[in-house]
């Protein structure tokens, strides 16, 4: 079995005094699976004592960098023999780790058994001759480790490092910075590369989208992660809010199975995407806002549920690589809804939105009896849903004025960070009805609010949330889920 790979921890303090009071960078030290990036090019107060007083404590698990300007370094004025004396003397003091860009001239330098990684960086986009940068590198001598760090405009543009990963992985870091880009640092394990980077807790980071060491070490099982870990996730545009991955890592460890589940921020043409990154190993994903209905071309089948519905949350691969698409919403929806106002059928239940989730809601509550009423900003999506299920259209200054049981809110009105938006007024609320609101974060939605002051009882989106996930961990994993777990992981973060 090939090593673990190691979380380099970037220093992002202004001094080495500053690092030296850090609390939190001293409990890393020598931690095993762990080194700590020395940012020297950050330190104002470098000098070759404050260095020796930093090596004191962090040496031998270390890993130094001292960057160029060129390359995102933050000192002004400084030659490259300079920077090069500073490295020589972490050598020297026995680091583990010596990274030098590769422009940098190194003649003389005497790694004295530390690793050379040799590195390119790029923060404005990914060069199209990604292959041949990383051919070029592998020639220099004494290199032992490529490290290339790009700037992805969009998740598309990650897909190369896939192809370098899975040639060369063992002797590459690879990065692709920002949200698109999250993969690159969680998956690094999967490749054979030797390490990934990461932040401190409360720390800015030294580069976009780096993850917490904790993220990565205990969210995500980041050192455990091997070539044969199966990869789930969830694709969507926002995605970084999303609590799914809390609930699924904390049950596929719970359950410890070999699978990791990452936030894939995809902004557009989502079919493609999933055609384009099945090779990372996914065996399932989650699907959310906008990419519901636009999925669909990249499903070989359809459960019946979510053909009705015209719109699936969840991707299933099936032994033979074929995906059959999903909708777990709809059930767990149904379900929700009906722990607060008991038995639907007969009952009227507007559902405001006719979105992937209006779609899946409509249906979930029509299977159950209820007669259903849609209110939607865009009138054809309303028209298309009312054909589709069954129902009768109305307007959302209307509603208080009808016969209303129930409403649940799909639409994304009041999502974090938008939390003062609400689809309704509280006079538009039918007074007396149970009020869901789908929406999760923040739990206590202002339709929430506004639906207790009419004395209304209310369901939060969470239960929802959580069923809807329980549902996903069943069909990939063919394993009960860990409910309790999963509710306890969201509630937390929730709190
Ligand atoms: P979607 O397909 O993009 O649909 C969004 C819906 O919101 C559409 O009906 C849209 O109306 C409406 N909308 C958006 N902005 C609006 C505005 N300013 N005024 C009036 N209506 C507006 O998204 P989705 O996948 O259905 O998800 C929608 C929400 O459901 C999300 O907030 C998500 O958190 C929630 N959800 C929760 C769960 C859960 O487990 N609790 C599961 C699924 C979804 P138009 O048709 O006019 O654009």
């Amino acid at each position: 079995m090939s090593t673990p790979p190691l979380i380099a921890v970037a220093t992002h303090h202004g001094s080495i005094a500053e690092l030296l009071a850090d609390a939190e960078f001293r409990s890393l030290a020598n931690r095993d699976g762990f080194l700590i990036e020395l940012r020297l090019d950050y330190f104002e107060d470098l000098c070759e004592a404050t260095l020796a007083q930093a090596l004191e404590v962090f040496a031998p698990n270390v890993l130094a960098t001292y960057r160029c300007l060129e390359e995102g370094g933050k000192r002004q004025n400084v030659s490259d023999s300079e920077r090069i004396h500073y490295l020589q003397l972490c050598a020297d003091r026995g680091v583990k780790f010596i990274d030098i860009e590769a422009r940098t001239p190194r003649e003389g330098f005497d790694l004295r058994g530390a690793k050379l990684i040799s590195s390119f960086h790029n923060f404005d986009r990914t060069p199209d001759d990604l292959e041949s940068i990383w051919n070029s590198m592998a020639q220099q001598r004494d290199v032992d480790f490529i490290k290339i760090a790009v700037m992805p405009q969009t998740v598309f543009d990650t897909r190369p490092l896939l192809e370098i990963l899975r040639k060369h992985g063992p002797r590459s870091i690879l990065l692709a910075m920002g949200e698109s880009g999250l993969w690159t640092r969680i998956l690094a394990g999967r490749y054979g590369s030797p390490l990934t980077y990461a932040r401190g807790e409360s720390a800015p980071g030294t580069a976009p989208g780096q993850l917490t060491w904790r993220q990565l070490d205990e969210l995500y099982r980041f050192r455990e992660i091997g070539a044969d870990w199966q990869v789930y996730g969830v694709i969507g545009n926002p995605v970084g809010q999303s609590l799914s991955p809390l609930i699924h890592n904390a049950a596929l460890k719970q359950r410890s199975l070999s699978a990791v589940y990452l936030p894939f921020k995809v902004e557009l043409r989502p079919a493609e995407f999933v055609k384009k990154f099945e090779p990372l190993g996914l065996r399932g994903l989650s699907v959310t806002i906008p990419h519901k209905e636009a999925v669909l071309p990249a499903c070989d089948s359809l459960d019946p549920l979510a053909e009705k519905i015209g719109a699936v949350n969840t991707l299933v691969w099936d032994a033979n690589f074929s995906i059959r698409g999903y909708n777990t919403d709809a059930e767990a929806a149904a379900d929700s809804l009906q722990s607060a106002l008991g038995p639907m059928a007969g009952k009227n239940v507007a559902v405001l939105g006719a979105g992937g989730a209006g779609r899946a809601v409509a249906f979930g509550v029509k299977s159950r009896g209820a007669n259903v009423f849609i209110c939607n900003r865009t009138p054809e999506k309303a028209q298309a849903l009312l054909r589709d299920v069954g129902a009768t259209v109305t307007g959302f200054d209307t509603l208080a004025q009808q016969k209303i049981d129930a409403i649940v809110n799909t639409t994304s009105l009041g999502m974090s960070p938008n939390v003062a938006e609400s689809p309704l007024t509280e006079s538009q609320i039918p007074p007396g009805c149970v009020v869901f609101d789908t929406v999760y974060n923040p739990r206590r939605t202002r339709l929430l609010e506004l639906a207790q002051a009419r004395g209304c009882r209310i369901v939060e989106g969470v239960e929802m949330f959580i069923a809807q996930g329980a549902r996903q961990f069943e069909l990939w994993t063919g394993q009960k889920a860990p409910v309790e777990l999963m509710r306890q992981a969201v509630l937390a973060q929730l709190k």
